[in-house]
């Protein structure tokens, strides 16, 4: 409900979009030697990003990231704490491991344990990110006793007075038994939701107990509500309930000093008066674990329209806590990309003549439209629950009431993006799904631009556009209110990308980014995003949903004109656009038919269009698409390793700061555990 940092569906978003159509910007440009897909394992795969236009930042911008980013990875203990009691401690077991077996590893079992650990790495604990299950490891308890035995018994992380026996047997059952705590979120209905969740935001409680606990909190000020519960543990001792709060002196303290260490350091080399201002604030906000200070802090910083260099760090989104309360440790680092910006901005700044020439029936259009003030940002470290899987966008901040009193940022993170998109290259998607080499030449040439032109008018116009009548309930549409509501803004996206005002804008250079976006479009929502679906299963997630109602309703609306059509090649299936303006054209159509449902609140015709477009899968297709896919061997998710920075100093001062791109993710995993883990391993 709450607007998103990042949501799994966002993240769902750019893996379809790197499955479906790798794109690029022209690659001459680019430094050829530069290595973004670095691995894969299991169903994950490691990339890494440039940071481009770092070097040319002053040098005091430079070191304000430095000590940013050195607080963004000193936190990272907390998201593995959070996200299960006995994460630390199966980490730095398996860890101790890795590093100290002195027994054989070249055999497969090894390579095994290796996996796991690098699973373990990839998702902070033994839960898969975005499934939530817990996943097992592919090798026997037996071969886990011996590597236990060959390695340094000094170094396994025991509770005090507990032998190295005695801890392996306390992990085994959270490790092996896939019926201990098997998820790390639980949704289910009927169940205690509190209960059954792995995460560590409660213990020894009921469902019951912490929904009375926090119904028993006043608000001081209504109009103002506080975030109660956003940045502590809570938990019963002697009979009582308390709240273990997140901060110096409290729960986390050892990590949350050396965060606050960092934000010291980068206060001093603040590019403005107010940037200090908000960076003093969230310090305090850590001191005291003060709410209000958070909120005074969140103000401070979304009306910080100046500064170039940007942080988010704190206890952010409350995707992994069952009751949506507690809130996960997160860092994201990043400095304004200005060109980019520009263009979300023209596009912004034209909010109203979209709007006019919208579609839509006039009575639905908004006769004043804000756009949103949106910037596209260069990422230069992830950290916490954003690392090594990050978003792709970022909206914040979550409280309602400052979002309507003082606005929210909306980023797009574009190096991150084009990361994705140039690890896609050559997985071989493009050639296998798309009908025609011109096709592929079209997505090659301009797949990247437009795709990210399509996400700044869904982003900055789309949701924003038409009015609900006088009366319509903004839940009206209940559980097809996400599908729709985003149909809505991809449909605006797509009707005006074919515009001509487009390329007078200057946003995109020719016709033909629109072409690439509607072949991408029609081809990921009828063929290429079944890959994610399972055999049998029809389509749940709102987005995939969406994709597909858009795609399959203008097939079915074109057929007498033939507007699209399924080909086949050698078997295999495709689809080719025949007339592009009629495709426009019908998008046009469908926007007005949601936008009427939505301004009405017709839930019944909401309902239909959904069920009859959005839902069902065609399982000959689907059968011949998983197949052509699983013949790729593409992982399905991805994650980045960071960007290393170096201060040189002479004299004790800074001189310079030095950006690495490390290349292994094992060696940064290690690094990060031995020279950024600060919090004991039982809390
Ligand atoms: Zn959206």
């Amino acid at each position: 409900m709450k607007p998103v940092v990042i949501t799994a569906a966002v993240i769902m978003t750019i893996i379809l979009n790197s499955c479906n159509q790798p794109k690029k910007e022209d690659s001459s440009s680019k430094p050829v030697e530069f290595k973004f897909l670095l691995e894969q394992f299991a169903d994950l795969k490691i990339m890494r990003y440039q940071v481009p236009g770092f070097e040319s930042l002053d040098l005091k911008q430079k070191e304000l990231i430095y000590y940013l980013s050195q607080a963004a990875i000193s936190g990272r203990d907390i998201i593995f704490d959070q996200n299960g009691r006995y994460n630390l401690a199966i980490r730095r077991t398996m860890e101790n491991i890795y590093s100290t077996y002195s027994g054989d590893k070249s055999s497969e079992e090894w390579k095994n344990f290796v996996v796991y650990l690098k699973r373990i790495w990839f998702s902070n604990g033994i839960y898969h990110h975005y499934g939530s299950e817990k996943f097992l490891p592919s090798f026997s308890q037996d071969y886990f006793m011996e590597l236990v035995k060959n390695t340094d018994q000094s170094k396994f992380p025991v509770r005090p007075g507990q032998s190295v026996d005695q801890l392996i047997a306390e992990l085994i059952p959270f490790i092996f038994d896939p019926n201990v705590l098997p998820k790390k979120v639980n949704l289910e209905t009927g169940t205690d939701l509190v209960k059954t969740s792995a995460v560590n935001f409660y213990d020894g409680l009921s469902e019951e107990e912490v929904e009375g606990f926090y119904k028993g909190m006043a608000q001081p000020n209504p109009q103002e509500p506080l975030s109660f519960g956003i940045n502590s543990k809570l938990v019963k001792e002697n009979g009582k309930l308390m709240e273990k709060v997140w901060k110096i002196g409290g729960m986390y303290s050892s990590a949350i000093e050396k965060i606050v260490f960092w934000l010291n350091k980068a206060t001093e080399v603040a590019e403005n008066e107010q940037q200090k201002q908000w960076l003093e604030e969230l310090i305090s906000y850590y001191q005291t674990g003060d709410l209000k200070t958070w909120d005074k802090y969140n103000v401070l910083w979304v009306s910080d329209h100046i500064s170039n260099v940007d942080v988010v760090n704190g206890f952010i989104e409350n995707y992994e806590d069952p009751l949506g309360r507690k809130a996960t440790w997160e860092s994201v680092v990043d400095f304004k990309d200005i060109e980019a910006t520009k263009r979300a901005e023209t596009i912004s700044a034209n909010a109203q003549w979209f709007e006019d020439h919208s579609p839509v029936d006039p009575g639905f259009r908004k006769k004043q439209v804000k756009g949103v003030s949106a910037k596209v940002i260069t990422v230069a470290q992830l950290g916490g629950d954003c690392y090594p899987s990050t978003p792709i966008g970022i909206n914040l901040p979550n409280a309602d009431w400052i979002r309507k009193e003082h606005g929210s940022k909306s980023v797009t993170m574009e190096n991150i993006t084009y990361a994705y998109d140039q690890a896609a290259l050559g997985n071989g998607m493009l050639e296998e799904f798309a009908f025609t080499a011109e096709e592929q030449e079209l997505a090659k040439k301009y797949g990247s631009l437009a795709s990210n032109v399509h996400t700044d008018l869904h982003e900055c116009l789309g949701h924003g556009s038409g009015q609900l009548l006088p009366g319509t309930s903004s839940e009206a549409l209940k559980n097809y209110q996400s599908t729709l509501e985003e149909a809505r803004a991809d449909l605006f996206a797509l009707y005006f990308i074919m515009d001509p005002k487009m390329v007078q804008l200057g946003v995109i250079p020719s016709e033909g980014s629109a072409k690439a976006e509607y072949n991408a479009y029609i081809r990921n929502g009828l063929i290429t995003q079944l890959c994610r679906i399972e055999r049998g299963k029809n389509i749940e997630e709102a987005h995939m949903r969406n994709r597909q109602l858009i795609a399959k309703w203008c097939f079915e609306h074109g057929k007498e004109s033939n507007v699209i059509e399924f080909v086949k090649k050698e078997n295999k299936t495709f689809i080719r656009i025949n007339d592009y303006n009629k495709l426009r054209e019908l998008f046009g159509k469908l926007l007005a038919e949601i936008q009427r449902i939505k301004s009405e609140g017709d839930f019944h015709a909401g309902q239909k269009l959904v069920e009859d477009y959005g839902v069902r899968v065609d399982q000959q297709l689907h059968k011949e698409v998983l197949e052509r896919f699983k013949k790729l061997n593409v992982a399905p998710y991805g994650g980045f390793i960071n960007p290393t920075f170096t201060l040189i100093e002479n004299d004790g001062k800074v001189k310079e700061v030095k950006i690495d791109y490390p290349i292994d993710y094992a060696t940064q995993m290690m690094e990060y555990s031995t020279n950024y883990s600060f919090l004991p391993t039982w809390n």
